[in-house]
């Protein structure tokens, strides 16, 4: 059932259209190959993912507003855990949380991107 949403296909890389074909060359943590290069086609019915040149360079709107959003998600888990309350220290984890999720929140603003133009 949930494999079948929106919020799914972009979480986990899918094809706007069918949500099954992958959306990325390879994962987005392999770095050797091409750091979040999108396929020219689904293939599995064949949906062109470049409608326009550089199709993805706004997805870096959507990249600054999901790194706020995890950014704000680091600061709630560590300051009401206890686990930092100097701003400092939570300062710090939040830069290694985004640090450590750069790739992935790369992939992913780029399929929220696709799925706000691509039908
Ligand atoms: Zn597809």
């Amino acid at each position: 059932m949930f494999k079948r949403t929106k919020l799914y296909s972009m979480l986990f890389l899918k094809c706007p259209r069918c949500k099954k074909g992958k959306f990325l060359e390879s994962h987005p943590y392999q770095l050797s190959s091409g750091l979040n290069k999108v396929k020219p086609r689904c293939p599995k019915f064949d949906l062109n993912y470049h409608i326009e040149p550089a199709f993805y360079t706004g997805s870096m709107y959507v990249s600054y507003a999901v790194g706020v959003a995890i950014g704000v998600a680091i600061f709630v888990l560590t300051f009401f855990s206890g686990l930092a309350k100097h701003p400092l220290a939570i300062f710090s984890y939040i830069v290694l949380g985004l640090f450590l999720l750069m790739p992935y929140i790369g992939a992913v603003s780029k399929s929220i991107w696709a799925h706000f133009f691509l039908k």
